[in-house]
């Protein structure tokens, strides 16, 4: 393909724009990893792409990623275009760095303790979904369960709340701010208005430049901003995944798998310390529901958040310890000395964006309105011109974008899900429970 980008020296990244959003090319996401991929692929079935990690699974036309067992969201979905297959860049620096490199660049945050935060409490209810337990007593239930298994283990940890109260969303991050070295853990349990969805979904702040995985992957203008939470992101991912894993590969009762999320709420906005938020399940689903009126299941729910706290610490101690997070590879050096300088990618910066060159020398490429590739020179795309989304056949049309951004920075998931058009059903039925003061 020759218009594509032709790299400059040292730069390892192909980058192209499709819409807003840049993507690298797979060809350089797999080298710079050194990951094995299929030859060709055919955009009607899934992929797997293979290296010392482990093997992850894409497809096409979607967000959806599958790396050992268990399932993630991507910011935006892989594309392809003119046979060309398509990475998000902010999902290579956010998501797959983290699952192939967790151990490299970033320095290492020792867990001194976590504050347990159960969400809502007083007269925030939380969802009533289950008749004859609200959600506040729920979380607060599960709460007290986990930091009792912290005090065993010998691990320091504060509650958000110790009785039924309201606490502002911004003392309850203080609460993790105010103490060096503890992560923030939100509990939570979930509703949605058809009554048989059911799983567990862990929640990791949305990184800059990355939609609300209930948006559906379109960009609606709140992105651009860096919020506290932000300089944790990949502990955030890595805290998120160790609690997600632990629930949803458990050897009995399992709940279903909905995913690693990313959402602006609030808690995860304001912490200044890794932090996650936790959705343990539907009470408006009649069997999760009734579970959760169980003792033994509630247990069961603090056993594993505890034991993707438990994984987290270890992967921030002795990362050699933690097979299932260690990059085992040899092509990437871990260290940013010598040749290595330019492979590294602790930071969204360093995979440059796309610049389109304005002396016509081909590059980098952006995707024309006909979504094919070519050599352009900067259009409406650049500022927030049309945005590229897949038609219902899967291939690439212009929509215009109408979402104007919105200042105030206020928008909770389930107003972003409102507002934009999901392209996947499954991810709109997920839209979490919204704290319903200050959210
Ligand atoms: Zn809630």
């Amino acid at each position: 393909m020759g218009m594509l980008v032709s790299a400059q020296a040292g730069d390892p990244w192909d980058v192209v724009r499709v819409g807003r959003v840049d993507y690298v090319t797979l060809a350089s996401f797999l080298k710079f990893y050194g990951l094995q991929g299929p030859g060709e692929i055919d955009p009607r079935r899934s992929f797997d792409l293979t290296g010392p990690a482990g093997s992850m699974n894409l497809s096409v036309d979607s967000r959806e990623m599958r790396w050992k067992g268990s399932r993630y969201w991507l910011s935006h979905a892989v594309r392809q275009i003119d046979g060309i297959t398509l990475i998000p860049r902010v999902d290579l620096v956010k998501t797959f760095d983290p699952i192939l490199r967790p151990n490299v660049e970033i320095p290492k945050q020792p867990l001194l303790g976590v504050v347990v935060d159960p969400g809502h409490g007083g007269g925030d209810q939380g969802t009533r979904a289950a008749r004859g337990l609200n959600e506040k007593d729920a979380n607060f239930d599960v709460s007290r369960r986990l930091v009792k298994l912290l005090e065993k283990a010998g691990i320091p940890w504060v509650l958000t709340r110790n009785k039924d109260v309201y606490v502002d969303h911004g003392d309850r991050s203080k609460k993790a701010n105010d103490r060096p070295g503890y992560i923030f853990v939100s509990i939570h349990f979930n509703e949605d208005s058809d009554r048989a969805t059911t799983g567990w979904e862990t929640y990791a702040l949305s990184p800059q430049y990355a939609p609300s995985t209930s948006s559906g992957g379109t960009l609606i203008g709140d992105e651009d901003e860096i919020w506290p939470g932000n300089q944790y992101d990949h502990q955030n991912f890595l805290l998120a995944q160790a609690i997600h894993r632990a629930a949803v590969l458990s050897k009995s009762n399992a709940p279903s798998d909905r995913g690693v999320k990313r959402a602006r709420f609030k808690v995860l906005r304001l912490a200044r310390s890794p932090s996650v938020l936790v959705e343990g399940g539907f009470m408006s689903n009649p069997r999760e529901s009734s579970l959760l009126k169980t003792e033994a299941y509630r247990q069961q729910v603090a056993e594993w958040v505890f034991e993707g706290i438990l994984a987290y610490k270890r992967s921030q101690e002795r990362p050699e310890d933690t097979a299932r997070l260690k990059f085992a590879g040899t092509s990437v050096p871990e260290t940013g000395s010598g040749a290595g300088t330019n492979r590294t990618v602790p930071k969204l910066e360093q995979v440059p964006n796309f610049r389109p060159k304005t002396n016509g020398s081909p590059a980098a490429a952006v995707v024309s309105p006909t979504g094919s590739l070519g050599s352009k020179k900067p259009d409406s795309a650049e500022i927030g011109g049309p945005e590229f989304r897949p038609h219902m056949n899967g291939s690439i049309g212009v929509t215009a974008s109408t979402q104007k951004p919105n200042l105030a920075h206020t928008n909770s998931a389930e107003t972003v899900a409102k507002k934009a058009e999901p392209t996947e059903p499954e991810v709109r039925r997920a839209i979490p429970v919204a704290p319903r003061k200050g959210e």
